[in-house]
């Protein structure tokens, strides 16, 4: 039987594969511009295309974890310099070293074409959870809570099925009970054989019943991602599960890789996808700009030497824009020389990353940048508790939004949510266990509208939906299956488990054509949903 393997290592091997595929041709080209050149009259700038060729080789070469290729490519490259150095035409004795180290290379390339099997391929769902224990009545309660927020979780109960459930998907976390942990397949244990035979690197948390330091402490040996006691507080460990997936829940990080070797760039693309990145691609440095403003990246990655344009040049362009002041940039190169270096920080660049770059690094040194620029965007039009954009934030969309049906002759919906009696909730499970209440629905609001939709929260246990080309009565729908869901939702304030629900109030345009009137509508449908029970939508007259 084959070892399971994530999606993303599918995905790099078959880049691999790819890339491989694609190295004769790349390697004729070399070898076709070197016969041409000593054929017709011999030209500088033929020369020079060829040493990008061969440049470029070499970068790659090393990241698709071919060192030799890269080595014996690093040669050519710098004997190819030197000819293009001197003013005078290449000697035999030099033209011998160039045709013996095109002959290196070609031998290289069969080698490396030889040492690339293909590899099976697996299935990986980025929602998918699995639950390991025995107690099957609360594995059950907790995969309940966890549908609320989208994911899809297996229940599985003995190490046979976990084993042919890792053949079939690799789940996006692992909840682990320290009683099944207790378990040996073979002479592992479950983390260990996860680990090590099944090769299964995603997050791993441990619940259980017991809160004692003893536990904690094994639990921190069986290197597990994070502890949760029973019964498992859903909202914090959906909140755990966001920063240690940094995927699937959380919008993911947005970033633009420009790289005129397209191998090269899908290569980065996929590394920064694994992590849950959203990556978009541009080849041609010139278009870098215009995809900036239209995809808004939280952060580019761009290649120092491009046809052209090279990244220095770029970086300045962009750093003209007020609106770029801040967006994060790094540049990748091969080139060692300090002076450059300097220049490149001097011009705007955040980082500077050396090629052949590993897996590791670059999906580091990425997640690193991205996530303090996230941090910093988002105290400024984000609510710290909820994640929600705020008052200001969302007075803004709506403008936009509104002015846009009107233009295009569109239709939108407003609602206005607030928590039922929340000043009981505080006042008899404590203002944390309130402030939970209003992160789980913050979270549960977020998952289970489109992703065009817009939540924001208004203030204190107020929330804000607009639903972007949506008729009211189908925005009515929606209302409706999150009230009923939400009501569903265990919150707990130490053991004690408890319930809540919200009201709401519902308008859209056409029916009320300005910001102002939209707004005071869908409020005074909410006072008429408290009036008439609370646990109610209500559509403005
Ligand atoms: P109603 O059903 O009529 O809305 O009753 P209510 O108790 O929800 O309404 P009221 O406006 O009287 O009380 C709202 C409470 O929400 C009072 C306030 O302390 C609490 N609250 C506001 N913001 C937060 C917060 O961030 N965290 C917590 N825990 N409580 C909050
Ligand atoms: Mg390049
Ligand atoms: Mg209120
Ligand atoms: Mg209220």
């Amino acid at each position: 039987m084959t070892e399971p393997q994530d999606e993303f290592a599918k995905k790099l091997n078959d880049s691999k594969i790819k890339y491989v595929n694609n190295l004769p041709a790349k390697i004729s080209e070399i070898t076709l511009i070197w016969n041409q050149l000593n054929k017709d009259e011999w030209r500088n700038e033929v020369l020079g295309k060829m040493q990008s060729l061969v440049h470029n080789l070499s970068g790659s070469g090393g990241t698709f974890g071919f060192p030799n290729l890269s080595a014996h490519a690093r040669n050519l490259e710098l004997a190819l310099g030197e000819l293009k150095q001197s003013d005078t035409l290449p000697n035999p004795e030099q033209k011998r070293l160039i045709f013996e180290l095109l002959a290196k290379l070609q031998e290289v390339e069969l080698e490396t074409i030889r040492s690339t099997p293909a590899m099976p391929t697996f299935m990986s769902k980025a929602d998918l959870i699995y639950i390991l224990d025995f107690d099957n009545q609360s594995s059950l309660g907790l995969s309940r809570q966890l549908m609320y927020y989208g994911c899809s979780v297996k229940i599985i109960t003995d190490v046979a099925l976990l084993e042919s459930s890792l053949h079939t998907a690799i789940p996006l976390l692992i909840l682990l009970d320290d009683t099944f942990a207790e378990q040996k397949v073979g002479k592992h244990t479950v983390v260990q054989a996860l680990r090590k035979k099944w090769m299964i690197n995603c997050p791993i948390i441990y619940i259980s019943k017991r809160d004692d330091f003893e536990a904690r402490m094994a639990a921190i040996k069986a290197t597990t991602n994070a502890y949760f006691t029973k019964p498992v507080d859903v909202p914090l460990l959906i909140e755990r599960m966001h920063i240690l997936t940094n995927a699937g829940l959380v919008e993911p990080f947005r970033v633009l890789i420009v790289e005129d070797d397209a191998d090269l760039a899908n290569y980065y693309a996929l590394v920064l996808e694994r992590g849950g990145m959203k990556v978009f691609v541009e080849n041609k440095p010139e278009l870098a700009l215009s995809r900036i403003f239209e995809l808004n990246p939280e952060l580019v990655v761009l290649d120092l030497y491009m046809p052209k344009y090279n990244g220095i040049d770029l970086v300045k362009v962009i750093r003209q824009h007020q609106a770029l002041y801040t967006l994060p940039l790094v540049l990748l190169t091969s080139e060692q020389d300090v002076n450059l270096q300097f220049l490149a920080r001097e011009v705007g660049v955040d980082d500077i990353l050396q090629k052949p770059i590993t897996e590791m690094h670059l999906f580091d040194s990425v997640l690193n940048r991205v996530q303090r620029s996230r941090y910093m965007n988002i105290t400024m039009t984000k609510d710290s508790l909820t994640g929600l954009f705020v008052h200001k934030k969302i007075n803004e969309y709506l403008e936009v939004q509104l002015n846009i049906c009107i233009r295009y002759n569109r239709v939108l919906s407003y609602a206005i949510l607030d928590v039922d009696n929340f000043k009981v909730v505080n006042d008899t499970y404590g203002h944390l266990a309130g402030d939970n209440v209003l992160v789980a629905l913050a979270n549960m609001l977020k998952t289970s509208v489109r992703v065009t939709d817009f939540v924001g929260r208004y203030g204190g246990e107020e929330f804000v939906l607009i639903f972007t080309e949506t008729a009211e009565n189908e925005a009515f729908e929606t209302l409706e299956r999150l009230r009923k869901e939400f009501a569903l939702i265990n919150h707990y304030s130490s053991d004690i488990a408890f319930n809540v629900t919200f009201s709401a109030g519902l308008s859209s345009f056409p029916n009320y054509r300005d910001i102002d009137t939209l707004m005071a509508a869908a409020d005074k449908a909410l006072y008429i949903s408290k009036e008439q029970g609370r646990n109610r939508v209500t559509i403005a007259k």
